[in-house]
């Protein structure tokens, strides 16, 4: 594994290349998520944040993470526009397992200019709307909360959606600096998940309990048939949108990346994670 020092006051941190992520990957691939998050805390310790939605998966791999090291940081993006059932499980989490849940929320500037501008409700107008609220909500802050870490744990599984088929349980995040990316459930099933959940009584979120098959913002989410595909409850007023909020592989449409560099531009800069401005013509090009 290649080491760099970012200055002598810091704590070393860590950075893997191409290479030695394609032999990791094939290596985890077989492994059960609790190999792939043992292996990934005892390579990167306090820089890996498990980023969790307090979705089933993200409750799941809290649970393991936990068992293995009670100390390990979680982290989620709060975008101001979850539903109240979801705060009431992040303090369940809270207490359950006695984690601190360190939370990373949208530039108030900027979503004071985008609903002054566009409304509270955009995201049903528009889909490049939609996208530019996802940006604005979730990209963007889950990019500054990214700052602070070598490598993250993601839900992610590939049969979720087209999009995620081919995900490797370990891989370079070129979205986000080159850090690694984990997704230690990506092999397993919807039904696996709720296998574990009810063996280990981990708390998830109630609206699973209502009919809810995947959960995110409260507006863009509602519950489905028994038998529909998980994610149809999303965005589900869309016809032919990828079911993605760009948090996890870049979405460009040419639309909403216009409206947001002029969202940034109107108050001139907006901060950037690193703690120096970015101007609206930078960030379009980070997304
Ligand atoms: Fe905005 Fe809906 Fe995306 Fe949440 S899911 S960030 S409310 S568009």
């Amino acid at each position: 594994m290649r080491s760099r020092l970012v200055n002598s006051m810091e704590p070393e941190r860590y950075l893997m290349d191409e290479l030695e992520a394609g032999e990791a990957a094939v290596e985890l691939d077989g492994q059960e998520p609790q190999e792939v998050l043992g292996w990934a805390i005892e390579r990167f310790g306090r820089q890996l944040g498990i980023c969790s939605s307090f979705q089933a998966e993200g409750c799941v791999f809290i649970d393991i993470a936990w068992r293995i090291d009670p100390a390990v940081r979680v982290f989620t993006v709060d975008t101001g526009r979850q539903p109240e059932q979801t705060y009431r499980l992040i303090d369940r989490i809270r207490d359950r397992y006695g984690i601190r849940v360190e939370i990373f929320l949208p530039d108030t500037r900027v979503i004071e200019q985008m609903v002054t501008r566009h409304g509270s409700n955009l995201f049903y107008r528009d889909v490049n709307l939609r996208l530019l609220c996802c940006q604005i909500r979730k990209v963007l802050p889950l990019r500054r909360a990214l700052m602070n870490f070598d490598a993250w744990v993601t839900g992610l599984r590939r049969d979720q959606w087209a999009t995620r088929s081919n995900i490797r349980k370990i891989e370079i995040d070129h979205d986000h600096g080159g850090i690694v990316k984990f997704a230690p459930l990506a092999d397993w099933t919807e039904e696996e998940v709720w296998d574990y959940i009810r063996a280990n009584d981990v708390p998830y979120n109630e609206l699973y309990d209502q009919g809810y098959k995947s959960i995110g913002c409260a507006p863009c989410t509602r519950a489905v048939a028994s038998d529909a595909d998980p994610r149809s409850g999303r965005w589900w007023w869309e016809t032919g949108a990828p079911k993605e909020c760009g948090m996890h592989c870049a979405i460009e449409t040419g639309g909403f990346e216009h409206e947001l560099a002029a969202l940034l531009g109107s108050h001139g800069t907006n901060n950037h994670p690193d703690g120096n401005p970015i101007s609206a013509q930078t960030a379009q090009s980070e997304l």
